[in-house]
């Protein structure tokens, strides 16, 4: 007879909640976790993945974080244009978009291009007008099998930055 009651899914007796970021615990002898506003969560061991299992939404988790993982170019765009937003009323400009490189078959032709008149180089990609550029391979950095993106900034623009107006 084993000991299975001090067995839990593979984030632990409890996670915060993806979207309310409440403690919500494990149920015993299951890999689920059970948010009383959002209903249950699942850990696939295989994968490491957390997933809603009303949305079908998919998290993994980094430095206690959770990451939403993208299956269609418009969540990751919504989600960049989020951060863009936060950033703007923390006082701050985005000056590049780093894209996690598994994105990069799903988001490409979503990208708008340009060429670099200046130096005559090659097609520049952008996305909400800023410089975008994709991240290192997971195996040298682990963080990019997780993280979706980082945006580089500065201390704000007294104007509004261009990506605001495409939404206005
Ligand atoms: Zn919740």
């Amino acid at each position: 007879m084993t000991l299975i009651g001090l067995q839990y899914p593979i984030f632990g007796p409890e996670i915060s909640c993806p979207h309310c970021r409440q403690l919500i615990p494990a149920l015993t002898l299951t890999d689920t976790y059970l948010c009383p506003r959002h209903g249950p969560f699942e850990a696939d061991p295989k994968s490491g993945e957390l997933v809603h299992l009303q949305s079908g939404r998919h998290w993994r988790l980094w430095q206690d974080e959770w990451y939403r993982q993208h299956t269609h170019p418009d969540g990751i765009r919504f989600e960049i244009h989020e951060a863009l937003d936060r950033l703007y009323t923390q006082g701050y400009r985005a000056t590049r978009v780093v894209i996690a490189k598994r994105y990069q078959d799903l988001i490409s032709s979503y990208l708008e291009r340009g060429t670099q008149w200046r130096t005559g180089e090659g097609q520049k990609l952008r996305l909400y007008g800023l410089p975008v550029e994709f991240s290192p391979d997971a195996e040298t950095a682990p963080c990019w099998d997780v993280i979706n993106f980082n945006l580089e900034k500065e201390p704000g623009a007294p104007t509004r930055p261009p990506y605001f107006r495409m939404f206005d």
